[in-house]
């Protein structure tokens, strides 16, 4: 399941491949990016600085300008759509992992779309609110795709009865 990561991420202790990431961050440089990670065999952990076409993702916008992958932009978006929510940092964390790990897979270079539903595949299970949230938002810049249906789908069978809806009104955006 992991082709290419294989052989660099090998524990360097026991030399077993299996191996879980625990912290990453962009290396000083932003070249490369900074992963703790611990060994499934013998539990010791170690650093990796990870290179090159899997490690460096690039995001293709809608109008099909490229950009280097951000971690941190994907930090902050989910960060809003957790606002007063039960979900930690250490959540965040893992699931910007999980995120980044299928991207990699997927990658080197991947649709802002890829992303988007990538990141809402993982909110889903920890916080069906914040999930709505990032959709609507995430609903802003993409076209109407099957996961617009889904979440309409979704929204019936909340059958939601609130008290009072306060409609904000925001002018139709304009530039
Ligand atoms: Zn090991």
């Amino acid at each position: 399941m992991r082709p290419e990561e294989g052989a660099d991420m090998r524990c360097p202790w026991c030399g077993t491949q299996d191996t879980r990431v625990v912290d990453s961050r962009p290396a000083e440089d932003r070249t490369a990016i900074r992963r703790r990670r611990e060994c499934a065999s013998c539990s010791r952990r170690f650093t990796t600085f990870e290179r090159g076409q899997g490690a460096f993702l690039r995001v293709i916008k809608r109008d099909g300008a490229k950009e280097p992958y951000e971690r941190q932009k994907l930090v902050d978006g989910v960060r809003k759509s957790i606002k007063n929510r039960p979900v930690t940092e250490e959540q965040v964390a893992a699931l910007a992992d999980r995120v980044e790990e299928a991207l990699r897979r997927a990658g080197p270079e991947v649709t802002t779309q890829e992303l988007g539903l990538e990141v809402l595949s993982h909110l889903r299970p920890l916080d069906e609110v914040a999930y709505l949230r990032f959709a609507s938002v995430y609903k802003d810049f993409q076209e109407i795709t099957d996961f617009e249906r889904e979440l309409g789908l979704m929204l019936q069978k909340r059958k939601p009865k609130p008290k009072r809806e306060r409609k904000r009104k925001r002018p139709a955006s304009r530039r």
